[in-house]
C-alpha cells in the first residue's frame, strides 16, 4: 500500500476519546471524556422536536445560521462590552475543536511559531500539526499554575505569531485573572501578534474567580481570536455547535477554511440551539451553582476517602496526584496510561492520564470530571475509595 502522510504519522488519536472507549468496554463509570450525563435544558430539547417537522433540512448559511450568529453576536457582545456584527465578526463552527483547528489555519503558515501553555488541552498538539504551526510550551507552573511573563516575552521575540489561551484552563481548572490577562494583552499588541483563546468553560468558574474575556481588555478585540462552544454552557456536546469570534479581517479567512472543511453545522441543531442563547442570565447562574455544588460535593468525597487533588477555580476537571500509588511495588514501572487503563479494569472509574496534557514529563497526574450526577459521583467515588484503600 502506497505510504500515508508523514503529517498523520506525527500525532497520535486522542487519548480523552481513546479512554471513553476502552471505558465503555469495560463499562466503567466513565470520569475521563468531559461530558455531563445529565439532560440538556427542556426547552431545548422541546424545540429540537419541533424543527424536526419544520424547513430545517438543508444547508444552512455556510459561516452559521443567521438567527444563530445574531443570538451568539448579542450574547458575546453583552459579555465583551462591544458590540458584535454577526455578519462579519463570527462564523459557526462544528464544535469548539473545528473553531481551535479554523483559527489555526487562518492564521498560521507552516513553521509559524504559535505559544502554548503546558498543561494544554490535547487538541492543541494536533492543531499545530495539521496546521504547520511550530509550539513554543510555556510551562503552567503547579501548584498554582503561575507562568512566566518573561518567556512569553522571549516567545514573542523569537516570531511567535500567536498565544493560545484555554481560560478557564482544561485540564488544571486555572483561571487567568484579569492582571495576567492584561499583561499577556500588553505583549500580544507590543509585538502585533494574535491571542487565540478557548474559553468553552466560560460559565464554569466558581467564586470568588471571574471571567475575563480576553477581547474585552483594551485594544485586544483587534488581536483576538475567540473559540467557544455550546457544549458545555447547553450540555449537547454532541450537538457539535462552536464559534469564532474575531475581527473582521480574520472572519474573512476562517469562512473560507470553514467552509472547505466542513460547508457548516448541521442546520436543525443550530435552530434548536437558539432556543438556548435567549435564556435569561438566570439560567447561567443556575449553571454555575449546579456545577458548583458538584465540584464541592466531589472535592470533599475526594478528601474524605483520602485522594490528593487540585482546586480547580474553573471547568469541571480536577487533577489527581497518582505519586503514592505509582510508588508502590504493585505499581512498578506503569505509567500514567498504564494505571488510568489499570484502574478502568480493576476500580471500574476512567480517568485521563496527565502526561497527554503536559509537554514536561509528568506522569504523577490523572484528570478526572465532575459532570455526572450526584448519584453517579457517589457510586464513582465508593469506587475510587477501594484505590484509595490500597494506601492503607
Ligand atoms: N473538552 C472535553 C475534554 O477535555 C471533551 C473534548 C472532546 O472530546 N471534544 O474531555
Amino acid at each position: 500500500m502506497p505510504k500515508l502522510s508523514r503529517r498523520v504519522e506525527t500525532f497520535t488519536d486522542s487519548v480523552i476519546r481513546r479512554m471513553t472507549r476502552i471505558s465503555d468496554e469495560y463499562g466503567a463509570i466513565n470520569l475521563s471524556q468531559g461530558f455531563p450525563d445529565f439532560s440538556p435544558p427542556k426547552e431545548l430539547l422541546d424545540r429540537l422536536a419541533q424543527v424536526a417537522y419544520e424547513d430545517y433540512h438543508q444547508y444552512s448559511i455556510t459561516f452559521g445560521a443567521q438567527n444563530l450568529r445574531e443570538a451568539l453576536a448579542e450574547k458575546q457582545g453583552k459579555a465583551i462590552g462591544r458590540p458584535i456584527d454577526p455578519e462579519t465578526e463570527v462564523v459557526v463552527t462544528c464544535g469548539g475543536t473545528e473553531a481551535m483547528m479554523c483559527a489555526m489555519m487562518t492564521i498560521c503558515n507552516p513553521h509559524d511559531k504559535v505559544m502554548v501553555f503546558s498543561p494544554f488541552y490535547e487538541n492543541y498538539g494536533a492543531d499545530a500539526i495539521l496546521s504547520g504551526a511550530e509550539p513554543i510550551y510555556i510551562p503552567l507552573v503547579p501548584p498554582d499554575y503561575h507562568f512566566d511573563l518573561e518567556q512569553i516575552e522571549k516567545g514573542f521575540q523569537s516570531g511567535a505569531k500567536a498565544i493560545i489561551i484555554c481560560n478557564p484552563s482544561n485540564p488544571c481548572g486555572k483561571v487567568f485573572t484579569r492582571e495576567e490577562l492584561t499583561a499577556i494583552s500588553r505583549l500580544v499588541l507590543k509585538y502585533d501578534a494574535f491571542a487565540i483563546t478557548d474559553e468553552v468553560y466560560e460559565h464554569l468558574v466558581y467564586a470568588p474567580y471571574q471571567h475575563t474575556y480576553m477581547a474585552s481588555l483594551p485594544g485586544m478585540f483587534e488581536h483576538t481570536i475567540t473559540c467557544n462552544s455550546l457544549s458545555k454552557t447547553f450540555s449537547i456536546t454532541g450537538w457539535r455547535l462552536g464559534y469564532l469570534i474575531a475581527p473582521e479581517a480574520v472572519i474573512e479567512g476562517a469562512k473560507k477554511v470553514h467552509d472547505f472543511l466542513t460547508v457548516g453545522a448541521a442546520a436543525p441543531l443550530q435552530e434548536a440551539a437558539v432556543t438556548g442563547l435567549h435564556f435569561p442570565e438566570s439560567y447561567y447562574d443556575g449553571l454555575k451553582s449546579l456545577y458548583t455544588e458538584k465540584r464541592d460535593y466531589f472535592l470533599t468525597g475526594l478528601d474524605r476517602i483520602g485522594l490528593e487533588h487540585n482546586v480547580p477555580q474553573g471547568t469541571y476537571f480536577v487533577l489527581l496526584d497518582i505519586s503514592r500509588f505509582l510508588a508502590l511495588p504493585q505499581f512498578a514501572g506503569f505509567t500514567d496510561l498504564e494505571f488510568c487503563e489499570w484502574m478502568i479494569r480493576e476500580i471500574g472509574v476512567a480517568a485521563v492520564p496527565g502526561s497527554s496534557f503536559f509537554k514536561e514529563p509528568v506522569f504523577h497526574l490523572i484528570r478526572l470530571h465532575f459532570a455526572r450526577e450526584k448519584a453517579t459521583l457517589d457510586e464513582a467515588l465508593d469506587r475510587l475509595a477501594r484505590l484509595a484503600g490500597l494506601l492503607k
